[in-house]
Protein backbone atom coordinates (compact mmCIF):
# COMPACT_ATOMS: atom_id res chain seq x y z
CA UNK A 1 0.00 0.00 0.00
CA UNK A 2 1.27 3.58 -1.04
CA UNK A 3 0.62 6.85 1.54
CA UNK A 4 1.18 10.02 -0.57
CA UNK A 5 1.37 12.79 1.83
CA UNK A 6 1.61 16.32 0.81
CA UNK A 7 2.27 18.75 3.24
CA UNK A 8 4.61 22.10 4.32
CA UNK A 9 6.31 19.77 7.27
CA UNK A 10 7.87 16.55 5.80
CA UNK A 11 10.30 16.24 8.04
CA UNK A 12 7.88 16.08 10.97
CA UNK A 13 5.98 13.00 9.28
CA UNK A 14 8.80 11.15 8.33
CA UNK A 15 10.48 11.39 11.52
CA UNK A 16 7.61 10.29 13.02
CA UNK A 17 6.43 7.28 10.65
CA UNK A 18 10.15 6.55 10.30
CA UNK A 19 10.40 4.77 13.67
CA UNK A 20 9.26 1.51 15.27
CA UNK A 21 6.86 -1.26 13.24
CA UNK A 22 5.87 1.94 10.51
CA UNK A 23 9.63 2.17 10.00
CA UNK A 24 10.20 -1.37 9.58
CA UNK A 25 7.34 -1.75 7.76
CA UNK A 26 8.48 0.45 5.11
CA UNK A 27 12.35 -1.09 5.09
CA UNK A 28 10.52 -4.22 4.58
CA UNK A 29 8.52 -2.66 1.43
CA UNK A 30 5.16 -3.49 2.90
CA UNK A 31 4.69 -0.43 2.65
CA UNK A 32 5.49 2.54 0.65
CA UNK A 33 5.06 6.41 2.33
CA UNK A 34 6.48 9.10 0.18
CA UNK A 35 6.07 12.85 1.56
CA UNK A 36 6.07 16.04 -0.86
CA UNK A 37 6.76 19.00 0.00
CA UNK A 38 4.17 21.64 -1.92
CA UNK A 39 6.20 24.93 -1.05
CA UNK A 40 8.87 22.65 -4.28
CA UNK A 41 5.40 23.91 -6.00
CA UNK A 42 5.45 27.09 -5.59
CA UNK A 43 5.93 29.37 -8.31
CA UNK A 44 6.61 32.10 -5.98
CA UNK A 45 10.32 33.54 -5.66
CA UNK A 46 9.90 33.44 -2.11
CA UNK A 47 8.56 29.81 -1.98
CA UNK A 48 5.06 31.21 -0.68
CA UNK A 49 2.51 29.06 -0.46
CA UNK A 50 -0.46 31.20 1.44
CA UNK A 51 -2.03 34.14 1.49
CA UNK A 52 -4.70 35.98 3.22
CA UNK A 53 -8.42 34.75 2.96
CA UNK A 54 -10.63 36.73 0.21
CA UNK A 55 -13.75 38.69 2.76
CA UNK A 56 -11.49 39.27 5.35
CA UNK A 57 -10.82 37.13 8.54
CA UNK A 58 -7.54 36.61 10.59
CA UNK A 59 -4.58 34.29 9.33
CA UNK A 60 -3.27 32.64 6.14
CA UNK A 61 -4.84 30.42 3.86
CA UNK A 62 -2.67 27.79 1.52
CA UNK A 63 -3.24 29.01 -1.70
CA UNK A 64 -4.90 26.37 -4.45
CA UNK A 65 -2.00 26.61 -6.89
CA UNK A 66 1.40 24.68 -5.69
CA UNK A 67 -0.91 22.04 -3.73
CA UNK A 68 -3.12 21.65 -7.80
CA UNK A 69 0.68 21.11 -8.65
CA UNK A 70 2.09 19.17 -6.42
CA UNK A 71 -0.85 16.47 -6.75
CA UNK A 72 -0.49 16.50 -10.88
CA UNK A 73 3.19 15.65 -9.93
CA UNK A 74 2.19 12.49 -7.52
CA UNK A 75 -0.36 11.50 -10.45
CA UNK A 76 1.78 11.49 -13.31
CA UNK A 77 4.68 9.21 -10.75
CA UNK A 78 2.19 6.99 -10.05
CA UNK A 79 0.42 7.09 -13.69
CA UNK A 80 1.37 4.00 -14.35
CA UNK A 81 0.78 1.75 -11.80
CA UNK A 82 -3.05 1.75 -12.08
CA UNK A 83 -3.86 2.07 -8.30
CA UNK A 84 -6.92 2.07 -6.65
CA UNK A 85 -6.90 5.48 -5.10
CA UNK A 86 -8.85 7.28 -2.35
CA UNK A 87 -7.33 11.02 -1.86
CA UNK A 88 -7.81 12.19 2.07
CA UNK A 89 -7.88 16.07 3.59
CA UNK A 90 -7.19 16.48 7.11
CA UNK A 91 -9.52 18.51 8.81
CA UNK A 92 -11.55 19.33 11.93
CA UNK A 93 -14.61 19.59 9.87
CA UNK A 94 -13.91 15.52 8.32
CA UNK A 95 -15.93 12.85 9.11
CA UNK A 96 -14.00 11.00 12.52
CA UNK A 97 -11.49 8.58 11.68
CA UNK A 98 -12.47 5.29 13.18
CA UNK A 99 -11.08 1.63 13.25
CA UNK A 100 -14.30 0.82 10.77
CA UNK A 101 -12.80 4.09 8.72
CA UNK A 102 -9.36 2.77 9.27
CA UNK A 103 -10.11 -0.67 7.72
CA UNK A 104 -12.17 1.20 4.90
CA UNK A 105 -8.80 2.52 3.74
CA UNK A 106 -6.62 -0.36 3.89
CA UNK A 107 -8.41 -1.86 1.02
CA UNK A 108 -7.11 0.30 -1.43
CA UNK A 109 -3.79 0.78 -3.05
CA UNK A 110 -2.92 4.48 -2.71
CA UNK A 111 -3.95 6.75 0.10
CA UNK A 112 -3.04 10.41 -0.94
CA UNK A 113 -2.96 12.76 2.47
CA UNK A 114 -2.91 16.65 2.05
CA UNK A 115 -2.03 17.97 5.36
CA UNK A 116 -3.27 21.58 6.04
CA UNK A 117 -1.84 24.39 7.45
CA UNK A 118 -2.45 27.95 8.67
CA UNK A 119 -6.35 28.64 9.02
CA UNK A 120 -6.56 25.92 6.32
CA UNK A 121 -6.89 25.52 2.56
CA UNK A 122 -8.67 27.45 -0.25
CA UNK A 123 -11.70 25.53 -0.76
CA UNK A 124 -11.51 25.28 -4.56
CA UNK A 125 -8.59 22.40 -4.37
CA UNK A 126 -10.43 20.59 -1.93
CA UNK A 127 -13.84 20.90 -4.26
CA UNK A 128 -11.68 19.66 -6.99
CA UNK A 129 -8.88 16.75 -5.64
CA UNK A 130 -10.47 15.29 -2.58
CA UNK A 131 -12.47 12.35 -1.97
CA UNK A 132 -13.13 12.49 1.64
CA UNK A 133 -12.54 14.91 4.66
CA UNK A 134 -11.15 13.32 7.99
CA UNK A 135 -11.16 14.58 11.00
CA UNK A 136 -8.98 12.90 14.19
CA UNK A 137 -10.84 14.42 16.93
CA UNK A 138 -13.37 17.25 17.75
CA UNK A 139 -10.26 19.62 18.64
CA UNK A 140 -8.40 22.09 16.50
CA UNK A 141 -4.30 21.06 15.90
CA UNK A 142 -1.92 23.52 14.31
CA UNK A 143 -1.41 21.71 11.03
CA UNK A 144 -2.60 17.89 9.40
CA UNK A 145 1.01 16.23 9.88
CA UNK A 146 0.27 14.89 13.11
CA UNK A 147 -3.99 13.68 12.10
CA UNK A 148 -1.84 12.20 8.77
CA UNK A 149 0.76 10.56 10.65
CA UNK A 150 -2.15 8.80 13.12
CA UNK A 151 -4.52 8.15 10.05
CA UNK A 152 -1.68 6.30 8.45
CA UNK A 153 -0.19 4.36 11.12
CA UNK A 154 -4.03 3.09 12.14
CA UNK A 155 -4.43 1.78 8.26
CA UNK A 156 -0.88 0.90 7.54
CA UNK A 157 -0.84 -1.73 10.76
CA UNK A 158 -4.10 -4.00 8.61
CA UNK A 159 -1.90 -4.07 5.78
CA UNK A 160 -0.03 -7.62 4.79
CA UNK A 161 2.91 -7.92 6.41
CA UNK A 162 3.12 -5.24 8.82
CA UNK A 163 2.18 -6.75 12.14
CA UNK A 164 3.70 -10.01 12.67
CA UNK A 165 -0.11 -11.90 13.80
CA UNK A 166 -3.07 -9.98 12.27
CA UNK A 167 -4.68 -11.34 15.38
CA UNK A 168 -2.98 -8.73 17.48
CA UNK A 169 -5.60 -6.18 16.06
CA UNK A 170 -8.77 -8.29 15.57
CA UNK A 171 -8.60 -9.13 19.20
CA UNK A 172 -8.17 -5.30 20.01
CA UNK A 173 -9.70 -2.65 21.60
CA UNK A 174 -12.50 -1.54 19.30
CA UNK A 175 -11.77 -4.16 16.49
CA UNK A 176 -13.47 -6.25 18.86
CA UNK A 177 -16.85 -4.30 19.64
CA UNK A 178 -15.03 -3.74 23.02
CA UNK A 179 -11.95 -1.65 24.60
CA UNK A 180 -9.37 -4.63 25.47
CA UNK A 181 -9.16 -6.34 28.69
CA UNK A 182 -6.47 -6.01 31.26
CA UNK A 183 -3.33 -7.52 30.49
CA UNK A 184 -0.28 -8.43 32.56
CA UNK A 185 3.34 -9.84 32.54
CA UNK A 186 6.17 -10.27 34.94
CA UNK A 187 6.71 -10.04 37.74
CA UNK A 188 3.71 -11.82 39.40
CA UNK A 189 3.35 -9.43 41.76
CA UNK A 190 4.18 -5.35 41.89
CA UNK A 191 3.49 -3.17 44.31
CA UNK A 192 1.77 -5.60 46.59
CA UNK A 193 -1.12 -6.24 43.69
CA UNK A 194 -0.31 -10.21 42.27
CA UNK A 195 -1.59 -11.28 39.08
CA UNK A 196 -5.35 -12.44 38.85
CA UNK A 197 -5.58 -16.25 39.89
CA UNK A 198 -7.78 -17.57 37.10
CA UNK A 199 -4.88 -15.73 34.73
CA UNK A 200 -2.49 -18.71 36.07
CA UNK A 201 -4.63 -21.02 36.51
CA UNK A 202 -4.05 -22.60 32.58
CA UNK A 203 -7.79 -23.36 32.22
CA UNK A 204 -7.93 -21.21 29.10
CA UNK A 205 -12.31 -21.07 29.30
CA UNK A 206 -12.49 -19.28 32.14
CA UNK A 207 -9.54 -17.33 31.03
CA UNK A 208 -11.50 -16.61 28.32
CA UNK A 209 -14.30 -15.69 29.91
CA UNK A 210 -12.66 -13.42 32.69
CA UNK A 211 -11.18 -11.39 29.80
CA UNK A 212 -14.96 -11.04 28.24
CA UNK A 213 -16.47 -9.84 31.51
CA UNK A 214 -13.05 -7.60 32.20
CA UNK A 215 -13.68 -5.92 28.72
CA UNK A 216 -17.52 -5.86 29.06
CA UNK A 217 -16.41 -4.12 32.45
CA UNK A 218 -14.25 -1.61 31.06
CA UNK A 219 -15.94 -0.55 28.40
CA UNK A 220 -19.22 0.34 30.33
CA UNK A 221 -16.52 2.46 32.45
CA UNK A 222 -14.91 4.06 29.79
CA UNK A 223 -16.93 3.81 26.84
CA UNK A 224 -20.21 3.07 27.15
CA UNK A 225 -21.37 4.75 23.74
CA UNK A 226 -19.67 1.82 21.90
CA UNK A 227 -21.06 -0.94 23.92
CA UNK A 228 -24.47 0.41 22.65
CA UNK A 229 -23.08 -0.64 19.44
CA UNK A 230 -21.85 -4.45 20.75
CA UNK A 231 -23.28 -7.02 18.62
CA UNK A 232 -25.62 -4.30 16.55
CA UNK A 233 -23.19 -3.83 13.90
N1 LIG B 1 -9.65 27.12 10.44
C1 LIG B 1 -9.80 25.70 10.44
C2 LIG B 1 -11.16 25.32 11.00
O1 LIG B 1 -11.70 26.07 11.80
O2 LIG B 1 -11.65 24.23 10.63
C3 LIG B 1 -8.72 25.04 11.29
C4 LIG B 1 -7.41 25.02 10.63
S1 LIG B 1 -6.21 24.14 11.58
C5 LIG B 1 -5.54 25.43 12.55
C6 LIG B 1 -4.95 23.84 10.39
C7 LIG B 1 -4.99 22.47 9.78
O3 LIG B 1 -4.75 21.49 10.77
C8 LIG B 1 -6.27 22.03 9.11
O4 LIG B 1 -6.39 22.54 7.80
C9 LIG B 1 -6.15 20.54 9.13
O5 LIG B 1 -5.40 20.05 8.04
C10 LIG B 1 -5.37 20.28 10.43
N2 LIG B 1 -6.21 19.84 11.56
C11 LIG B 1 -6.45 20.53 12.69
N3 LIG B 1 -7.23 19.85 13.53
C12 LIG B 1 -7.49 18.66 12.93
C13 LIG B 1 -8.26 17.51 13.29
N4 LIG B 1 -8.92 17.46 14.43
N5 LIG B 1 -8.28 16.48 12.42
C14 LIG B 1 -7.64 16.54 11.24
N6 LIG B 1 -6.90 17.60 10.84
C15 LIG B 1 -6.83 18.65 11.66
Amino acid sequence: MIFDIMTLFPDLVEYVLGESIIGRAQKSGAIEIATYQIRDYSEDKHRRVDDTPYGGGKGMLMMAPPISRCYDAICEKRAEQNLKKKVIFMSPSGTLLTQKKAEELATYDQVVILCGHYEGVDRRIIDEIVDEEISIGDYVLTGGEIPACILVDSVARLCDGVLADPECYEQESISSGLVEYPQYTRPYEFHGVKVPDVLISGHHENIDRWRKEQAMALTLKNRPDILEKFGKE
